[in-house]
Parts: C-alpha cells; structure tokens; sequence
C-alpha cells in the first residue's frame, strides 16, 4: 500500500477539489484494504471520489482510498431466483434534450443467472467491460458511471430503469466496531433510489459484493453500454461530483407544477440558473443539475453555489431541495 502525509485529495476526486488528509493510504488489493482498516483511527472512505465534495481544508485523520479490485465468478448455474426490477425514480423533463432511456431498454430477466464475486474497490466502468467479455450481462445499464462497485452500492446508484440493488446478492463488510467481517443478504436489507443500509451504518465498509447477473446477449448488452454512454456523454460533464440534487417528490411536483419535475428542469426553467457562476464553479451548460470546476473551483465556490440554489429554490417554492453528493471535510 502506498502512505502519504499531509496530501492533497482533490486529483482523487472526479471534480478535482479538496484539500489535504493527514494521512493517505491507497491500498490495492483487499487484504491491503482491510489491514489499513484495521490499524488506523478516524478513518474516511473514499473509492473514486466521484460523488463527494471535499473541503477546502481537506479531512483530518486518515483517507483510505480503495483501489482493491478483482472480479471472481463464483457459481455459474445457482438456483434461479426472480428478478426484482424495482424502477427507479429518476427522470428527465426533457428527454431528447437529456437522457431517453426507453428505446434500449429490454428484460433479460428469464436468462441462466450466474454469481459474480466483486472487491469493493473495482472501478464500474471496469466491471461492466470485464464481465461482457466473459459474455455476463446485468451491468450495462450502469454506463458511465465513474464509480466504485462499493460506492455503488452504498449510493445504490440508478441507471436506466434499475437501481444497482436489484442485481445484488450479499455484501462483506468490515466493521470497525469490532473488527469482524459480517456477511449482509440485499433481501434483509431496506434499499431505495440513492439510499442504502450501509449510509445509516457508517462503521460497516464494504469489502466485496456478490451480484447476481445473466449469461444474456452480450453484443445486444454492448450496445445499450455504448448507446448509453453516447448520449450521457453530452449532458454529464466528468468534471464534477455527479448529480447535484436528489429530484423533489412526485406529490411535492403535482402540486406546484401538475407534474414531477426534475431538479434540473427547476433550476433550469423556474430559476433560469444554466451557467450561474460562483467563482471557479458553474451550473453545468450541459445539465442544470450538475455544478463544473471551471479549473480554479475551491469546495468554497461549489457550497455557496448550492446554498444560492437551495435559498432560491426555497424563497419562491417553499421547499428544500436535498443535496445528493456526500461532504467531507469541514464546511463551517
Ligand atoms: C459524470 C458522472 C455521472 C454520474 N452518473 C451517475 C448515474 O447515472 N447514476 C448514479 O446513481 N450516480 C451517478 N454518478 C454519481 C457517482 O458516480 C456514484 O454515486 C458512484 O457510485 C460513487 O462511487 P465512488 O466510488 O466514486 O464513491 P465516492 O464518491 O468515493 O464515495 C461516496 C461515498 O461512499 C462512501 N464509500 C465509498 N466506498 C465505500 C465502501 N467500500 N464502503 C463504505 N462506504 C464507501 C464514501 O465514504 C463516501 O461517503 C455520476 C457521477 C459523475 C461524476
């Protein structure tokens, strides 16, 4: 494992913010992972930094940046289970303007299953392409999307119609408590868009998801990857921490507008914010609910930016919009 003192954060982070951590340990295989989990205090997790917003001042105590990453398939004929596809939430106003998933979307759900074993710190992107080569479907809908496979799953991140849980089996984690590896099944578990078990339970880090995919068609599964990331390459900009805000809720929408709307439509439409500037950081030009470093962004620029956005949002609605990426650090 690598160890560095007093290092900056913000080249680990898909934004490029963030000051310094005491310490920075980078461990790339899980054993490596868990010896660093077990022999230091005042420990912050980062994978690829790519849904986080770190302070200016940086995080006090120890960063383990967990690149642990190997793929294991693990049975490839078990007893077949149904497939719980539980719909996300997430939407677009506009969708030939943004995303329009519905034309390659399809149901692989009566293909041979077949267990897949992950370490938490494999890139997605990783994954999904190591998987399809092996002619193992499920993930494609989870295109570019610049995460870990265990930021994934704490985030039970959406792509498409799917959230990352309907593909999970169990989750290793270890506790910090009491320095034991527990097993967690995903049907014991509450899972919902952009919430998991693990968010509540801070001192369990996960070390290795089993997923539960398809030996499907892997050529028609590539295309939907590719198709995918054609058109999300246009309206999510790689230069920030992802969607900013989680999309208010349906009831909340049907009363103000008649309809759900997204966070970015309100910013968009009803603030008319695209390309607001605060310093170095912008309202994405391409997508109102992503904030850009323009290059010379501090964390500084991008929480006024969001508190610009929230105090205005609540001034002429009456409601608070929740922001979606984690703040690490200090803010006060
Ligand atoms: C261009 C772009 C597009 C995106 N598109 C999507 C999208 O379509 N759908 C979507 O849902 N999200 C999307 N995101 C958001 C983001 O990529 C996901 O939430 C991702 O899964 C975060 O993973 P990470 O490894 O980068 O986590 P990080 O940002 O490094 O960490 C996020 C949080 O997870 C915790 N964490 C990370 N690993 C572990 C672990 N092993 N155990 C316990 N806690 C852990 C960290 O402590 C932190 O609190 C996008 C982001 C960008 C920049």
């Amino acid at each position: 494992m690598e160890v560095f003192q007093n290092h900056p954060l913000a080249p680990y982070t898909t934004i490029k913010i963030g000051g310094p951590a005491d310490t920075l340990i980078i461990t790339h295989t899980t054993e490596e992972f868990i010896d660093a989990l077990k022999n230091n205090q005042n420990i912050t997790i980062l994978g690829n930094g790519s849904n986080v917003l770190i302070s200016d001042s940086g995080i006090r105590g120890t960063v383990i940046k967990n690149s642990s990453q190997s793929i294991e398939i693990i049975d490839t004929s078990p007893i077949p289970i149904n497939f719980n596809h539980t719909y996300t939430q997430r939407m677009e106003n506009e969708p030939d303007k943004y995303l329009d998933f519905s034309k390659i979307d399809y149901d692989e759900s009566s293909k041979p299953q077949v267990l897949v074993k992950i370490s938490s710190g494999t890139p997605l992107p990783f994954a999904i392409n190591s998987l399809l080569d092996q002619g193992i479907t499920g993930l494609q809908w989870f295109a570019y999307i610049p995460g870990t496979v265990g930021g994934a799953t704490f985030y039970n991140i959406h792509g498409g119609t799917y959230h990352f849980s309907d593909y999970l089996e169990s989750i290793e984690a270890f506790n910090l408590e009491n320095g034991q590896i527990e097993t967690f099944y995903k049907k014991d578990l509450e899972w919902e868009y952009e919430k998991s078990f693990f968010q509540k339970h801070p001192n369990l880090i996960i070390t290795f998801v089993t997923l539960r995919l398809f030996k499907g068609d892997s050529v028609l599964a590539r295309q939907v990857y590719n198709a995918w990331i054609s058109q999300k390459v246009k309206v999510q900009p790689m230069n920030s921490s992802g969607s900013i805000f989680a999309n208010p809720s349906k009831e909340l929408c049907e009363k103000l507008w008649g309809e759900q709307k997204s966070s970015g439509w309100i910013i968009d439409h009803e603030l008319g914010w695209k390309g607001k500037q605060v310093g170095g950081a912008q309202i994405s030009l391409q997508h109102s609910n992503f904030i850009v470093n323009n290059g010379t962004a501090t964390a500084k620029d991008v929480s006024d930016l969001i508190t610009e956005i929230k105090n205005e949002v609540q001034n002429k609605f009456k409601f608070t919009l929740h922001t979606e990426i984690k703040f690490l650090g200090n803010f006060s």
